[in-house]
């Protein structure tokens, strides 16, 4: 089964995580098949709008920490860093190089594609979901939908792609991150961090109206709109910022492999749920 789908309806290409037995968690394959299906949308100049989707229930619920198609130790023809490969290597030199391609790296290359983005999400919106929805330029969500980055309990200072004190407001920003707690859409879009929150049955086709809508402008003024606002975004420190919290982020991941079981301080997907239902 393909870990991703790619269709054009039009002037929109959509773009949908395809696993849905695993709630689209994200292992390298489908990043780099995400990559490859953006690649495609960007080349297509019948494409004006690009939808990021999730199959099934949730929208993703983060990286692939635990399926049986976890490929975290698989080499990949890198396309985000010019890092070299992690396998082979240890430590921090490995997580380093790795995370700086698929995910740091991944997202930045993808919050500049030169088309509009719109995610659409339903479900679980959780940590590594978070990133994909994130570098999106428009977010639409279903009144189902809920966003949480639970990795503090980790030991971790929230995920690589660290926008969130840009996507929400810091003292905001402090409390999603402190407790790990669902924001559910409703209180996403209280404080802009989506655009729409509408019916579930609804969210395709209003998703695919507002696509629309951004189609029949010109796709030179969408791509430097975008670049403009990007930049904006740059220079109250994003880009600098993100730098600097992802030292802190691998520090973190170091501390755990120094004094626990691995540098998910031995955290599972069951052992993040057990302790989230227990809270
Ligand atoms: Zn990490």
């Amino acid at each position: 089964m393909t870990v991703v789908r790619y269709e054009r309806r039009g002037p929109v290409a959509v773009v949908t995580m395809n696993r849905p037995q695993y709630r689209n968690a994200q292992n390298s394959a489908m990043t780099y098949a995400l990559d490859e299906a953006f690649y495609r949308a960007v080349a297509d100049d019948e494409v004006k709008v690009i939808v990021l989707a999730g199959e099934g229930k949730h929208f993703s619920a983060g990286h692939d920490i635990g399926t049986p198609g976890r490929d975290a130790h698989v080499s990949f023809d890198r396309r985000a860093s010019l890092w070299w490969d992690h396998v082979g290597k240890e430590g921090a030199e490995s997580r380093f190089a790795r995370e700086s391609e698929v995910y740091l790296g991944m997202c930045r290359r993808w919050r500049e594609i030169p088309k509009p983005t719109i995610a659409m999400v339903q479900g679980a919106c959780i940590a590594g979901g978070l990133m994909l929805a994130w570098v999106c330029d428009l977010i639409v969500a279903s009144d189902d939908a809920f966003f949480a980055d639970p990795v503090v309990r980790m030991g971790i200072p929230g995920v690589e792609y660290f926008a969130h004190p840009w996507a929400m407001p810091p003292r905001i920003a402090k409390e999603f991150l402190f407790t790990g707690d669902r924001m559910p859409a409703r209180r996403a879009y209280e404080v802009g961090m989506v655009n729409r929150v509408v019916a579930r049955e609804e969210l395709e086709a209003e998703t695919f109206a507002l696509a629309e809508r951004i189609a029949a402008m010109p796709r030179l003024g969408l791509a430097l709109t975008k670049k403009a606002v990007n930049q904006a975004e740059d220079l109250q420190g994003m880009h600098a910022g993100m730098d600097s919290v992802f030292g802190l982020h691998h520090l973190a991941h170091a501390h755990n492999a120094e004094t626990s079981a691995d540098s998910l301080a031995g955290m599972d997907p069951k052992s993040m749920k057990a302790a989230a239902d227990g809270s």
